[in-house]
């Protein structure tokens, strides 16, 4: 199977394009969104799935065509009816055509993942633009990975939008709240998952295995444990991550140590922790240090520390019994970075 995928955005993307990796179905990213209105939200959109997709390997093509007069022309006589008697049915045919003309036998939509689209009406047009065409509409209800799939693509940054895409829909997002709200049908409708919660932990040495996991050194931690705060993540009665805040003066904090349990990781639980402690933290303080190996900086400056303040040498070597292995190497020396805690990030 050869399959064209059309894809509205890189956050709906994301289930999609998972799920029919997990059936072993690589499909073809197909960027045509006349649709997207002002031109800088249509680029940004763009451009956040340019980068998605390449991060991910995933073939992609981009059709431009920001369009804002021949779309406005089109629905304007029409408002209610917009979705499905032209921005579903430009898009979709664009797509097919595409496919036709370059060796494609099937196409799908990512419109398919969203409950806000009107999902039966949709099908039909793709069900009717594949007859036309004489290609399959490979048909999945991707709305059962919907939240899922938004869940990761706010893990992992990418830009997500406020509105559909038109300008009539920006004027609901923003102007004309009262709209109701999509019904999502019943079977789709996911068990609501616990929330972590931040709590204060007072019996900090209770977690000392969890802590040596970010600092091996149970003489390293002493010196720092008791005079710092510690928060925890707790999911379902369950402490999952832990921060440890050391108060240096009235105006600056350094993390000490930021850990999450092995089972838990690579789930963001460790930033949202970090985000609520620094959102907390700021009313009063200016600045938040910490001191890192190399491999970890990226994760740090992603996380706002991006102010590079000093390097520690052969700090790693003079402190620890054992090795410290950062990645492959060995580490020596501690570095240092800042984040400014009154910055918006
Ligand atoms: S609301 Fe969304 S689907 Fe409907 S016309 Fe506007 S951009 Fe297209």
């Amino acid at each position: 199977m050869k399959l064209l995928m059309h894809t509205c955005c890189a956050p709906c993307s994301v289930y999609c394009i998972d799920s029919l990796r997990k059936e072993e179905i690589e499909p073809t990213v197909y960027w045509y969104n006349p649709n997207i209105h002002p031109y800088m939200e249509y680029k940004a959109r763009r451009d956040c799935l340019k980068e998605y997709t390449a991060s991910i390997g995933v073939n992609a093509i981009f059709e431009e065509d920001y369009g804002l007069d021949e779309f406005c022309k089109n629905v304007i006589g029409d408002l209610k009816n917009r979705c499905v008697n032209y921005c579903y049915r430009v898009r979709i045919e664009q797509t097919a055509k595409y496919a036709k003309e370059n060796g494609y036998d099937c196409f799908t939509t990512t419109l398919l993942v969203s409950p806000y689209q009107k999902h039966e009406e949709l099908k039909k047009v793709c069900e009717e633009i594949a007859e036309k065409y004489g290609l399959k509409f490979l048909y999945r209800d991707f709305r059962v990975g919907f939240r899922e799939g938004q869940a990761k693509a706010r893990e992992i940054g990418l830009y997500m939008q406020k509105y559909c895409g038109c300008i009539f829909s920006e004027e609901i997002r923003y102007y004309n709240r009262n709209q109701a709200k999509p019904d999502i049908p019943m079977d789709l409708k996911t068990v609501k998952e616990e929330k972590p919660q931040v709590k204060k932990i007072e019996n900090k040495e209770a977690y000392m295995d969890m802590l040596l996991e970010a600092d091996p050194s149970k003489a390293s931690i002493m010196k720092y444990l008791n005079d710092s705060d510690v928060y925890g993540l707790q999911l379902n009665d369950e402490i999952i991550s832990l921060a440890v805040i050391l108060h240096i003066d009235n105006k600056t904090l350094e993390l000490k140590n930021l850990v999450t349990k092995k089972e838990y990781r690579n789930k963001g639980y460790a930033k949202r922790l970090l985000r609520h402690l620094c959102g907390n933290y700021k009313q009063k303080y200016d600045k938040m240090i910490v001191g890192t190996t190399e491999n970890n900086i990226p994760f740090y400056v992603k996380q706002g520390f991006d102010k590079y303040e000093k390097t520690l040498k052969n700090y790693f070597i003079d402190n620890y019994d054992e090795e410290i292995k950062d990645g492959n190497l060995i580490s020596t020396d501690m570095i240092y970075y800042a984040k400014d805690l009154k910055k918006k990030m």
